[in-house]
């Protein structure tokens, strides 16, 4: 095949045997999220440029090296969203949803763009679920965020396998004092640290804190803690998470090594870990945002929330065989009719069956066929049972009941009986 005609490197077809699992997936979390009150909200996937630059900050990895930014026809420049937070504060505040205190508790799902390097867990496009909250500024509500993914860990099956990592990065301005203090140390270790953190020092010197580099590392040992620097209020909010997480009975691990990726956050920051997937193991992270919407152009407004990458998820859902049987099969029954008087009886049987019969998955054969090709076509299509339509039943109003999967005879059932029978033996068995 010629190159054109293939998908991007890093961007993934989800092909019919996968989506079921997303569906499941994006299923459960949506459920969970209705039962704890919160509101989908779907923003578009291309935005101006400056948005991003703006919110994420102009020296980090995302804007200085992972957006896919193009110009348009009109000569703006615009931007594939590579992650929701920006877009969703820009929508809350061009529509006036967090005005007057208003509390909005949102989320959002769908595709984000980053240009790195496409490896295992790690994609060009890629898709998470992310949570926002407005104006709330207590440790409560950071909890809340935390006590709901624990949930879904335990509805998906997967709660022993990630682990909680905490950090509180304190106001901006603790964190700006804190910032001149480790730059200071920083600077005098210079010759010792590597030169990527060297280029970090001056442009975001907090990230040097997760170097991979082991002289770094070391030099980082001595280095001043950001916990030292924390003002009381973030030290009191931390101190509120934590006794929130004891009482739910979460663990956790305190990480000072945390900062994330991201300029806006403050005070609380965690990530959902697990050694199950090799070096892309944060399947979930966040934290809070207060100074985010004002720095936009909004009035001061507290924030908080996280994305979880859904690819991830799905990955560690199939390591560790937490993918649930009854979601691989998509079809019921099979209608198999043999000639053409017996195929429009079908379609008239089917429509009726599809009525009476909420949920029924079912599929009516297509192309006609010999018997043996229909009764292929109906194996493969996992169904449970056949029905048969031919001359002989036609006369008699009956179908042939197959079962497929060796659960018994094949019998004939008047078609008057038969939207009772699929009720019991299909919808609820
Ligand atoms: P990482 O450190 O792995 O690059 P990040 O800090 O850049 O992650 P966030 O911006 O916080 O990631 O995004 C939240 C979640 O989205 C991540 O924890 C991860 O599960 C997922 N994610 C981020 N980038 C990618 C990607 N390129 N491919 C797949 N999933 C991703
Ligand atoms: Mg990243």
């Amino acid at each position: 095949m010629s190159k054109t005609l293939q998908a991007i490197r890093g961007m993934n077809d989800i092909l019919p045997e996968q989506t079921p699992l997303w569906r499941y997936f994006e299923g459960t979390v949506a459920s969970l999220l209705d039962g704890y009150g919160y509101r989908q909200i779907r923003m578009p996937i291309v935005e101006f440029t400056d948005l991003f630059k703006r919110s994420i900050g102009e020296v980090t990895d995302i804007v200085e090296k992972e957006m896919y930014t193009f110009e348009d026809r009109n000569g703006d420049s615009l931007t594939l969203r590579p992650e929701g937070t920006a877009a969703c504060v820009r929508a809350v505040l061009e529509h006036g949803l967090s005005g007057g205190g208003q509390v909005q508790k949102l989320w959002y799902m769908g595709p984000m763009f980053r240009h790195e390097r496409p490896q295992k867990g790690r994609y060009r496009q890629f898709h998470q679920i992310g949570l926002e909250v407005f104006n709330l500024d207590g440790p409560d509500i950071d909890a809340e965020l935390i006590v709901l993914t624990w949930r879904l860990w335990k509805l998906l099956g997967i709660r022993d396998a990630v682990t909680l990592e905490l950090n509180s990065l304190g106001t901006s301005e603790a964190r700006g004092r804190y910032r001149e203090a480790l730059v200071e140390f920083l600077t005098a270790h210079l010759d010792q640290i590597d030169e990527d953190s060297q280029r970090r020092l001056k442009t975001n010197p907090l990230r040097v804190l997760d170097t991979k580099h082991p002289e770094t590392q070391a030099v980082l040992v001595n280095a001043p803690k950001l916990a030292d620097y924390l003002d009381d209020e973030s030290r009191v909010h931390f101190e509120g998470l934590k006794a929130r997480l004891d009482a739910a009975g979460i663990p956790y691990v305190i990480n000072p090594k945390l900062v994330r990726g991201l300029d806006y956050y403050s005070k609380t920051v965690f990530e959902w870990v697990t050694d199950k997937l090799g070096a892309q193991g944060t399947v979930c992270a966040g934290g809070r945002y207060d100074g985010l919407v004002e720095q936009m152009g909004g009035k001061p407004t507290p924030g908080v929330g996280f994305a979880m990458g859904i690819e991830r998820l799905i990955l560690l859902l199939e390591t560790l065989e937490q993918v649930p049987e009854s979601i691989s099969r998509q079809v019921d029954v099979y209608l198999c009719a043999f000639g053409e008087q017996a195929e429009l009886a079908g379609l008239t049987l089917a429509e009726r069956l599809r009525d009476q019969v909420p949920g029924l998955r079912l599929m009516v054969n297509a192309g006609a066929g010999s018997f043996k090709s229909q009764f292929k076509k109906a194996d493969k299509s996992g169904a449970l049972y056949a029905l048969i339509l031919g001359d002989d039943e036609l006369a008699q109003q009956v179908v042939g009941f197959k079962p497929l999967r060796g659960q018994g005879e094949q019998q004939n059932i008047a078609w008057s009986a038969l939207a009772d029978h699929l009720a019991t033996c299909v919808v609820q068995g």
